[in-house]
């Protein structure tokens, strides 16, 4: 009998890996640009076999700049720019909470959100990495046993990608 290998996955943090870092929350169409290697990067990732997912926080939900619905119009904006480009879209969770209505279990850097991607993916912790340009998506990947990598925000991802032997 033949034992497959465990699957590891690739997780994204959202804004300053796969979008424009702007400095401020990013929640209407107009304001999220995606980055130039990013749909290329998920095609080759998707050719590989790779699980990815995105991981992200949009605090502007509990803070009431914005609500669900303009999220989720964000992402199908994504979802339709990346299969312009042959790429599919990634599994997308968000901790839609703000710090200041108490404290939640999802917001990085809490792990649930790590954990559900893993788990949603079919994937192992050990062997999959975990990119994002902030320390507590590092602290949110280590606690999960994933690798964190921190990357500068707006960073292109595919060489990140080639130096972890990922694609
Ligand atoms: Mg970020
Ligand atoms: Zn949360």
């Amino acid at each position: 009998m033949t034992v497959k290998p465990p699957r590891t996955a690739v997780l994204l943090d959202r804004d300053g890996v796969v979008n424009r870092e702007r400095g401020e929350h990013t929640w209407r169409v107009e304001d999220f640009e995606l980055l130039p290697d990013v749909a290329q990067a998920l095609k080759e990732l998707d050719t590989s076999g790779t699980p990815v997912a995105i991981i992200t926080n949009q605090s502007g939900i509990g803070l009431g700049l914005h609500r669900a619905a303009e999220l989720e119009e964000v992402h199908r904006y994504l979802h339709d720019r990346l299969a312009d480009s042959g790429a599919s879209m990634p599994l997308t969770l968000h901790c839609p909470h703000h710090p200041t209505n108490g404290k939640c279990l999802c917001r990085k850097p809490g792990h649930l959100l790590v954990e559900r991607a893993l788990a949603l993916l079919q994937a192992v912790a050990a062997g999959s990495v975990f990119i994002g340009d902030r320390q507590r998506d590092v602290d949110a990947a280590t606690a999960a046993g994933v690798q964190g990598v921190l990357v500068v925000s707006n960073e292109p991802l595919i060489p990140v990608l080639q130096r972890l032997k990922r694609i």
